[in-house]
């Protein structure tokens, strides 16, 4: 992300968001200006606007190794993660004329998947929350184990937004699915697609999510692949867009930069990943060389941009203003509600105690990160680590 400052400035929150391609702006300008059907008409501007959207699902079925007519856009992450949940259970509810069922999902879900389960629960729906070992892996075994006669669905993330664990989808799907096909898998691939290969049809998965802004295209904008045969119910009734499942007019532009941000992510990530897997070791070894310093997440199996810790005696908050002031831009666990420090959901899972979970600190590269921003970042942490020890009442040193 670019700056005017003279100050040395390094965004590393990209699992937050990233910055628009410019070459997905560029494809995109038009769409807001000359190019102004709506899809859903039957004249020539409706038609060539609903080219545009055709041409976006083919890239993005395409990239992800499915068919185009499986993709549905939707307006976020979010509201794919909603609907995927909320519609698998609908079905189901509907399908077995009951109003109990039960779902399986994870202690370190985004909240847009925890959050819909809970709302859930209170409607009278059943809920595990399967835990993670100390490296936020998810063992396949505690998910079949976890399988009841009346279970609806398996929600699991793909790779975690706050320690860039990648956990092993294929596997719990074809475990799942050997003791019962009937059972639905879905995963929020959204810190997955765009950063590492995601193919939905050798995955398994009955349905997954992603989001537009997490890979180079603009906010606003998600998907949702639901395999063909898969029955999800709608969230937003409407007119008859998305083949009748996701009413209101589309977001062409943002589809379309969608679309271009995910070719392109997927044509440069093989070049990208293996300059973005060294930095952030190095990063990662720097860091950890800090005293009580410790790597959350698994050491390999994570993102290639995701480097993430906890700095015993510090709180994170603290740690994210004082960098901020520096010019970096960074993530915690932690976040201040009212007077309260809430820890972060994954770090406790994890078994992390409260005192080490309040200081975490999450740094996401991204193509842009130089091994100069790497030196800056270790710099400032260090000086940032020290300082906050001297005067930390949970301190020692
Ligand atoms: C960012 C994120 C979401 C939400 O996506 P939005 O498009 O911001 O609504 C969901 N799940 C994960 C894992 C995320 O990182």
């Amino acid at each position: 992300m670019s700056h005017n400052h003279d100050k040395k400035f390094v965004y590393a929150d990209n699992a937050a968001t990233t910055s628009v391609h410019p070459r997905v702006l560029a494809e995109m300008l038009p769409l807001m200006g000359e190019v102004c059907g709506n899809p859903s008409s039957l004249h020539q501007k409706g038609r060539e606007a609903k080219t545009y959207i055709d041409t976006a699902r083919e890239r993005i079925a395409s990239v992800l190794g499915c068919d185009a007519k499986e993709i549905y856009f939707t307006g976020c992450g979010s509201e794919s993660d909603n609907w995927a949940i909320k519609g698998a259970v609908q079905n189901y509810l509907e399908r077995n004329k009951t109003d109990k069922c039960h779902i399986i999902t994870s202690k370190i879900e985004h909240h847009a998947v925890m959050h819909t389960c809970k709302a859930l629960e209170k409607k009278g729906i059943d809920v595990t929350y399967v835990g993670v070992d100390e490296n936020a892996m998810i063992n396949p075994d505690d998910v079949v184990a976890a399988m009841r006669e009346d279970t609806a669905l398996v929600a699991i993330m793909m790779a975690n937004n706050e320690v860039g664990t990648i956990e092993p989808i294929k596997e719990i799907t074809k475990r799942v699915k050997e003791k019962n096909p009937k059972v639905v898998v879905f995963t929020d691939a959204v810190q997955a697609v765009g950063h590492i290969p995601v193919n939905a049809h050798d995955l398994g998965v009955d349905m997954l999510a992603f989001s537009g802004h997490k890979f180079r295209a603009p906010k606003g904008v998600g998907g949702l692949y639901i395999k063909s045969g898969v029955v999800c119910k709608s969230l937003i009734e409407g007119g008859g867009q998305e083949r009748g499942k996701r009413g209101g007019t589309e977001n062409m532009p943002g589809i379309v930069g969608m679309g271009k941000a995910l070719q392109l992510a997927s044509e440069e990530m093989q070049d990208d990943n293996a300059r973005l897997c060294v930095l952030r070791d190095d990063l990662i070894t720097k860091l950890l060389a800090l005293p009580n310093a410790r790597l959350t997440g698994h050491p390999t199996k994570r993102l290639p941009g995701t480097a993430s810790f906890t700095f015993e005696y510090i709180e994170g908050e603290s740690l994210l203003l004082m960098l901020d002031m520096m010019g970096i831009c960074a993530s915690t666990g932690s976040a201040c509600s009212s007077k309260s420090l809430e820890p972060s959901h994954v770090l406790l899972a994890m078994g992390l105690p409260h005192e080490i979970a309040h200081g975490s600190l999450r740094l996401t590269l991204s193509h842009e990160t130089t091994q100069a921003d790497v030196d800056y970042i270790v710099e400032c942490v260090t000086k940032v680590v020290n300082r906050l020890r001297e005067i930390s009442p949970l301190g020692r040193n």
